[in-house]
């Protein structure tokens, strides 16, 4: 792998300059404590310093809601308006897995060109971070990535140490190579290193992610289910702002007075009743407990069966947004034995009122 180092202060010029070939979408402040992914006009937005932004950037791979083909009486055309040429920068190492976890899942057995077609077309720009209180990356061992990506942006002190992934990303230095630098001094390697101790120190939760899979069959009839669909909205956050869910529904958008209706893809959520809502108002699983337990089970043990690692990349947006505390901490927590987070405090003393 080739590595060149990158002064902070020339960071706007080389983003400039690959956003003439490309759409450029960084992570930019939305209120005080949130950041979201966004399509960059002005550079001077982009802020790099965020943990983590309220979407993940697969909002930007797959919309929130996107036409897969036009019908008419006589004949469908696929549409593929949601693709163009992209570069995302800043996105963090778990957000990276994140995306190696849907090109895994849409690239073999169920082949998904909407999503193939837009992930060919963007390239993956990297940054560091530093993990909040929110953070379980390093227990999914995720908080580190040796691929994925075309470059990665290891900020130091006004510098930047920058990894090459790819011959796009070796392409993308080369459109302003007289930015780069190509020699790694002594003092860029210690301070690295440095950096890299001390951020291993700075995770403050830690979550047993190997025992999970087994407690999730061993706990499947435990009465932990309930006391959690009892307090849970059903609103879906915690599926919209997970990097790894993926699932969709499709709805026919007839246009009586165009030639050609839309046939949309929207995300869904199966924490939401009408996600396993069937033909004739049949609902298999119309409890919140059962939806939650289709939720953990895909997170901690029915991906690692299959693909060898779990669904969840620790990225903390669960446990961000629920507004009542049931995320990926509270739950983990709890089948290991653990029930000590703020949320079972108040649980219990709802439970005694
Ligand atoms: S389950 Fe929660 S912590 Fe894990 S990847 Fe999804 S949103 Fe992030
Ligand atoms: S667990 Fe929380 S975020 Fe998820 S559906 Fe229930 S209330 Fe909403």
């Amino acid at each position: 792998m080739k590595i060149v180092k990158l002064k902070e202060a020339n960071l706007h010029s080389f983003l400039e300059e690959i956003s003439k070939e490309a759409d450029l979408w960084a992570p930019v402040k939305a209120a005080p404590d949130r950041y979201k992914f966004e399509f960059i006009q002005d550079l001077n937005k982009i802020d790099t310093d965020c943990t983590r932004t309220i979407l993940p950037p697969r909002k930007i791979l797959l919309p929130p809601s996107i036409n897969m083909f036009q019908a008419s009486e006589k004949e469908y055309k696929e549409d593929f308006s949601h693709v163009s040429k992209k570069i995302i920068f800043g996105i963090h190492p778990c957000d990276i897995h994140g995306i190696l976890i849907m090109d895994d899942f849409f690239s073999h057995e169920f082949y998904d060109p909407y999503y193939m077609e837009s992930r060919k077309n963007t390239l993956l720009l990297g940054h560091s971070c530093w993990p909040d209180e929110n953070c379980l990356c390093k227990s999914t061992r995720t908080h580190i990535i040796k691929e994925g990506y075309d470059l990665f942006f290891s900020k130091l002190k006004e510098r930047y140490i920058v990894w090459i992934g790819s011959s796009k990303g070796d392409d993308l230095i080369r459109t302003k190579a007289n930015l780069f630098e190509e020699d790694i001094s002594d003092k860029d390697i210690k301070e690295y290193a440095e950096w890299c101790d001390q951020r291993e120190k700075a995770f403050q939760t830690e979550i047993n992610f190997d025992a999970l899979g087994d407690l999730m069959e061993l706990m499947y009839n435990d009465p932990l289910w309930e006391e959690l669909g009892n307090a849970c909205l059903a609103c879906g956050s915690c599926s919209n702002v997970c990097p790894t869910c993926n699932c969709y529904n499709v709805a026919d958008r007839p246009a009586l007075e165009k030639k050609y209706s839309d046939i949309k893809r929207c995300w869904d959520a199966c924490t939401l009743e009408s996600y396993s809502e069937v033909a004739g108002g049949e609902n298999f699983r119309k409890k919140r407990a059962d939806r939650l337990k289709l939720f953990y089970t895909h997170k901690f043990q029915a991906y690692i069966s299959k693909y060898g690692k779990p669904a969840c990349v620790g990225c903390g947006r669960c446990v961000a947004t629920c507004p009542v505390d049931i995320n990926v901490k509270t739950v983990g927590k709890s089948l290991d034995g653990e029930k000590v987070d703020a949320f079972w405090k108040r649980l219990s003393k709802e439970v005694t009122k």
